[in-house]
């Protein structure tokens, strides 16, 4: 009953386009959905971080959350800091939000 030993620790995000892994599951700040989703489908299409170092350089470009490899700079979504409405309809300030389909969830790589 020990599945869980094959991964450990949280799963990591990655910039799907430069697979760099910008920051795990840990950083997620987690909403209630204001709606539940359609047919089991996620209602969110959007991740809200809590702020990550990286952010905080990243915070100056233009409120856009950018992708920390410099480069790659790709746009992941938006900084707001006076909050930010999520797909589902939930209300989340600040708001580091990043777009689902700007990165890849992977498993932890075990060492
Ligand atoms: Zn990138
Ligand atoms: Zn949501």
């Amino acid at each position: 009953m020990e599945q869980n030993t094959a991964t450990e620790g949280p799963n990591q995000y990655r910039c799907r386009l430069c697979s760099r892994a910008i920051f795990t599951a840990d950083n997620i700040i987690p909403h209630q959905p204001s709606k539940p989703g359609v047919l089991g489908k996620d209602p969110c299409t959007s991740l809200f971080l809590d702020c990550a170092p990286w952010l905080e350089e990243t915070a100056e470009n233009d409120m856009k959350l950018l992708c920390p490899n410099p480069k790659c700079k790709a746009k992941l979504g938006e900084i707001t800091l006076s909050g930010r409405k999520c797909s589902c309809g939930k209300w989340v300030a600040p708001a580091f939000q990043v777009n689902k389909g700007n990165v890849d969830e992977m498993r932890p790589i075990k060492l």
